[in-house]
């Protein structure tokens, strides 16, 4: 069987030792949160993180009075806070739609490196060269997406929406050209009915989860629950007893009627849903490598990128800004206000 980790609150401290802020004694953590909280008053600036970075880096947000979120929930919270400055700590997509929403803000990431394969496996180029072969196709791309991408889109989605979204498509009898993820894709096409052209990508933490070791897992906890991201292969999400985007799985945890849960997502979600359910168990679900194979250890690399020490450097010195050009900007707002106008 995979092997596979199980986390209750007390656990989830030793994680953090595991992680790129494992090196940390407790004496640098205390530092690294008084700086970090002091420069976010002195520099006027808030923290926007989503649920997969490190566990350190959503109790300091929390603890500053920041926002933990899902990529929509993020762009939501970026639009209406009253800061000058925001550091999004996350990966650059969600930094670049910050930025899009709120172009008389500042936006900053702890380091530049921080991008995701769903994005890098969609060159805005090669897009181009589809969406101009299928012109009678509406293109909905993913927010998992260059700026440049958003900007040739004629709609946006986040998980938490798509499929709102899709059967409104759908439903006006279009057709759809979707872009990047494709078990995403997949997922909407079998709820929906869409007929939906699907661009060949996958996100490298999510296309991991294997469904036999998913089986193999439940048979030794035959009373949990599977959580299950759509950006998962469609042997997985037909196991689940909940699919959704990370705030919904979230909810999930915390609503339904199991106590434990088989969790097949990036393994950070586990401090929040510890901590809104501190006496429920939570486990990984088995990912397809191991040892020398190992492609993925349920735990985004780029997510992983961001620490508490580049956290710090970036608050303090106001590092790593998002520039994008003014045309860009007006032209990738439009599929996005679409989105979030859908969505209110
Ligand atoms: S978890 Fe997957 S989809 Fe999310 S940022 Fe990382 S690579 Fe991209």
């Amino acid at each position: 069987m995979e092997a596979s980790s199980r986390f209750l609150n007390t656990e989830l401290i030793d994680r953090h030792k595991a992680g790129l802020n494992g090196q940390l004694v407790e004496k640098d953590k205390d530092n690294l949160f008084k700086s970090i909280t002091e420069n976010l008053v002195m520099n006027n600036a808030t923290l926007v993180s989503h649920y997969y970075v490190d566990p350190l880096i959503q109790q300091i947000t929390e603890e500053t009075n920041g926002f933990i979120g899902d990529s929509l929930e993020m762009a939501k919270f970026g639009s209406n806070c009253q800061t000058e400055n925001l550091i999004v700590c996350g990966v650059k997509f969600m930094a670049e739609t910050a930025k899009i929403l709120s172009p008389q803000k500042h936006i900053y990431v702890p380091t530049y490196e921080s991008t995701c394969s769903l994005d890098l496996g969609c060159p805005a180029a090669d897009l181009k060269i589809m969406k101009d072969k299928y012109p009678e196709r509406i293109l909905v791309v993913y927010a998992n997406t260059s700026a440049e991408v958003k900007a040739m889109a004629d709609w946006v989605v986040t998980s938490s929406i798509a499929k709102e979204i899709i059967e409104e498509i759908h439903l006006n009898d279009q057709k759809i050209l979707w872009a990047p993820d494709k078990y995403l894709g997949s997922y909407l096409q079998k709820e929906t009915g869409a007929d939906m052209l699907l661009w060949d990508s996958a996100c490298v933490v999510h296309e991991e989860f294997k469904a036999s070791g998913l089986r193999d897992l439940k048979r030794l906890h035959p009373d949990a629950g599977i959580l299950v991201h759509p950006e998962s292969p469609s042997e997985v999400i037909s196991m689940a007893d909940a699919v959704g985007s990370t705030s919904h799985l979230i909810k999930a945890s915390r609503d339904l009627d199991f106590n434990k849960f088989i969790v097949a997502t990036d393994k950070s979600i586990f401090y929040k849903m510890a901590q809104l359910s501190p006496e429920k168990e939570f486990f990984e679900a088995p990912t397809g490598g191991s040892s020398s194979s190992c492609k993925s250890c349920a735990h985004c690399p780029w997510m992983g990128l961001n620490s508490l020490t580049n956290l710090d450097e970036c608050v303090r010195t106001l590092a790593n800004e998002i520039n994008l050009n003014s045309d860009l900007i007006q032209q990738a707002k439009i599929p996005l206000d679409k989105m979030i106008s859908f969505n209110v």
